[in-house]
């Protein structure tokens, strides 16, 4: 295969394209899932955030336990629940196992994908525990599998520049490391156009690829484009490049070249590339399932933190909305677990088709 760094858009794109169809077919998966976002309390003060609230100030809250299983008891027919939250000192690593336990008692069969590797390094912090301790009681609570969140890009250079108080390069593969040693799989992400070089992307696929070659943990990976709006980095961003609608751009033009980017340096140790409509927007991300992407994401339920950076494409997709948009695209939806297993509960359909019939079976 020739280089892919060096081949032109258009022959990158189709090589990506082809690679895809190669491993998946015409089949493009999806998961019924939604988020469960418990505390905005956060005291890192990310740059491209514009969801975290500083202890104190409006905004600053956190559930309680009995309020997130409400939340979550109202969509009763999702097979994952993404568990991701700020980084607040005062929250004790109980109300984390507590939280946990009362979903797994309340909601057998959902998937816990909870805590991103900044939530656990904090947890360690907190409970004064190593992650190879940490990672293996979660998943005796009930915890299913891990978002591989808070990479944003895994050159601490750029860390510091966006995010200077996150945890370092090896620190975060440290704890992906002892999550996949502990059984827990997780996502792979990266956060793109804002700071970042090709060679730095390049780098970030390094780490991914050096990991997955020890563990094989990473179950997809999943490109976050940058969302501009709301936060920091993307005013700074914004006068810098001549106004938002060219930074608007140069962020497409990223993603343009990323995804078959992703396709075909990791496509072989990381089989799953999924796109986000989020991000992308419903028509971009159908676009992106020419670009080497095999899985749409997700219905998100609940989004809070693209939509706190001012993300204009919602929260809460259903099923049978995915799936048009994925048979539009000419392609065959499948819906899947968070591990990318078959689904086998029939309830976890889609509000329309199957509110109805959870009601009845879980009797809520
Ligand atoms: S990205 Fe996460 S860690 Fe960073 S400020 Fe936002 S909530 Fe806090």
């Amino acid at each position: 295969m020739k280089n892919p760094w060096k081949l032109p858009l258009g022959e990158l794109t189709e090589v990506a394209r082809q690679a895809a169809r190669k491993d998946h077919g015409d089949v493009v998966t999806y998961v019924v899932n939604r988020n469960a976002n418990f505390t905005r309390i956060c005291h890192v003060g990310c740059a491209f955030c514009g969801f975290g609230r500083r202890p104190g100030t409006p905004g600053a809250t956190t559930d309680t336990i009995d309020r997130v299983v409400a939340r979550v008891g109202e969509t009763p027919w999702v097979t994952e629940v993404c568990l991701q939250g700020g980084i607040d000192p005062d929250l004790p690593p109980s109300y984390y196992f507590d939280l946990v336990r009362e979903l797994r008692k309340n909601f057998p069969w959902m998937h816990l994908h909870a805590f991103s590797p900044m939530e656990i390094d904090s947890l360690c912090a907190k409970a004064g525990e190593e992650p190879e301790v940490m990672l293996p009681r979660l998943r005796a609570a009930g915890v299913g599998s891990i978002p591989g969140t808070a990479a944003e890009i895994l050159v601490d250079r750029v860390r510091k520049k966006i995010s200077r108080n996150k945890l370092p390069v090896a620190r975060w593969t440290r704890i992906v490391r002892a999550a996949h040693l502990a059984g827990l799989r997780s996502s792979a992400t990266i956060l793109f156009g804002h700071v970042e070089t090709w060679e730095d992307i390049r780098s970030h696929f390094e780490v991914l690829r050096r990991l997955q070659g020890e563990t094989g943990g990473f179950t997809e990976l999943v490109p976050l484009a940058f969302v501009p709006y709301e936060n920091r980095l993307g005013r700074m961003l914004a006068q810098r490049t001549g106004g938002m609608s060219r930074l608007e751009e140069r962020i497409r033009r990223r993603a343009r070249r990323l995804y078959p980017l992703a396709r075909l340096v990791l496509g072989d140790l990381i089989p799953n590339l999924q796109t986000s409509w989020v991000k992308l927007g419903v028509e971009g991300a159908a676009e992106s399932l020419d670009w080497g992407c095999n899985d749409f994401g997700g219905t998100l339920y609940e989004e809070s933190i693209t939509r706190s950076s001012g993300g204009r494409h919602g929260e809460g997709m259903e099923p049978e909305a995915i799936e048009e948009a994925i048979r539009r695209a000419g392609r065959i939806p499948r819906r899947r677990t968070t591990l990318y297993g078959a689904v086998k509960n029939p309830f976890s359909l889609g509000k329309k088709s199957c509110q109805a019939s959870a009601r009845g079976h879980f009797a809520l």
